[in-house]
């Protein structure tokens, strides 16, 4: 086996590392011995020789990104081990052997100890998005270990990391199946119906970390007229229809996304009139609303994907909340989301507190919303926690 390269860190920058955040950023190297290439494993020690980590290195403003504390071998038993491990959070949970849901996320990166790789669960198809050069060059390593832990039980597996790899690294990487042929399928969740096609899908093909928030809608929509905006695949406007809501509207800008929508719906409640879609932009139709609502959800994109975005994200956010607020019902339910991870709980709290403000309504939190516990969060990793949520009564 060739020798591990060695990554020496300026002094002082051993801190983060101590207390465990995964993450190791170009700017606190001083030296790199044996020229490493990108995704090789590397051995990182303090400024004073101590060891300290091991992790995958790449070129870029994160230089390593740690997947173990201590000396060990990252060969296949390691890494079976770590998906053996979330596996079993994931049965812990009852998520893997459950009658209602057979959807769930198995690899959360940092949150599970694997960071650049993040594994969900559809029905018998697993999707790896590898964010990493380090998890790529593994893909058929842990593809063989999902192999193994599903007994042979899995319809396939497809790599979706095509665009979420960095460019510039020219791995050449293609979204394709590593086993098997299917990639679309239908998912229960929490009893409710969604047809999938992991290939075409955003993200791995399904927003599975509203399926808590999702559930939680039910107790608030029967009889209730409810506007679903940002709806993508009808999650929550499936969720509503099933709970008995007396007209549901879902809104999204993508025609794709809307036709899945129509499918999930069928699927579910057939057509009986209750439900329709819009296919508009959301700031357009917000600004002057033709309807009554007394449940609207907004569950917008991550308006900020890196922190210099992240005045005009607030702005968006304030917007958008406050066109809600202002239109909803007296007595309404407002359910608001944020999935940015440069967007702070407190600042997207502000910007929801400064909507609320300009209305001049009275409006109370009733819940505070998050990912579920199939999307963990290391407590040395706050960053990992991205998903926040309101539920807001206005008077
Ligand atoms: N609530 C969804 C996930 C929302 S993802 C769920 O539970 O699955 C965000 C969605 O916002 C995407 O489907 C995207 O097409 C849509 N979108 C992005 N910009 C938009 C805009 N300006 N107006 C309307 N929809 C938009």
């Amino acid at each position: 086996m060739s020798t591990i390269c060695r990554i020496t860190l300026k002094p002082g920058k051993e801190q983060s590392v101590m207390r465990m955040h995964p993450w190791i950023f170009s700017g606190a190297i001083k030296k790199i011995e044996g020229n490493p290439a990108e995704g090789d494993t590397v051995n990182v020690f303090s400024s004073e020789g101590a060891f300290l980590a091991m992790g995958h290195y790449q070129i870029g403003s994160i230089a390593v990104r740690i997947f173990s504390f201590q000396e060990d071998t990252p060969d296949r038993e390691f890494w079976k081990s770590r998906l053996l491990e979330a596996y079993s959070l994931r049965k812990l949970l009852g998520l893997t052997e459950n009658e209602t849901t057979n959807v769930y996320r198995l690899v959360n990166g940092e949150g599970d100890g694997m960071p650049g790789l993040v594994i969900d669960y559809y029905n018998g198809i697993v999707v790896l998005q590898m964010h990493s050069i380090g998890m790529y060059r593994i893909r058929q390593l842990l593809a063989d270990a999902l192999n193994d832990i599903y007994s042979g039980r899995l319809t396939a597996i497809y790599d979706k990391s095509e665009s979420t790899l960095p460019f510039k690294a020219n791995l050449g990487a293609k979204n394709e199946l590593v086993k098997g042929l299917a990639t679309a399928t239908e998912v229960k969740e929490n009893g409710f119906r969604f047809t999938i096609d992991v290939s075409t899908g955003q993200k791995t093909g399904f927003f599975i970390d509203q399926r808590d928030n999702r559930q939680l809608l039910t107790r608030y929509v029967a009889g209730k007229n409810v506007l679903n905006m940002f709806c993508y695949t009808g999650g929550f406007s499936v969720y509503a229809m099933g709970a008995g809501a007396a007209m549901v509207h879902s809104v999204d800008s993508s025609s794709p996304a809307m036709e899945i929508t129509d499918r999930n719906i069928e699927l579910n409640s057939g057509n009986d009139g209750r439900h329709k879609s819009i296919t508009t932009d959301a700031f357009g139709f917000m600004s002057n609303i033709d309807d009554a609502y007394d449940v609207i959800i907004l569950d917008p994109p991550a308006f900020a994907k890196h922190l210099d975005a992240l005045n005009n994200a607030l702005m968006g956010y304030k917007r958008l909340n406050a066109k809600a607020i202002e239109q909803i019902r007296k007595g309404g339910i407002l359910f608001t989301f944020s999935c940015s991870q440069v967007v702070s709980k407190e600042n997207f709290r502000k910007s929801v507190f400064a909507a609320a403000a300009n209305s001049g309504r009275h409006v109370r939190i009733l819940h505070q919303l998050t990912q579920p516990p199939d999307h963990p969060v290391s407590i040395y990793h706050p960053e990992g926690g991205y998903l926040k949520g309101l539920v807001l009564q206005v008077e």
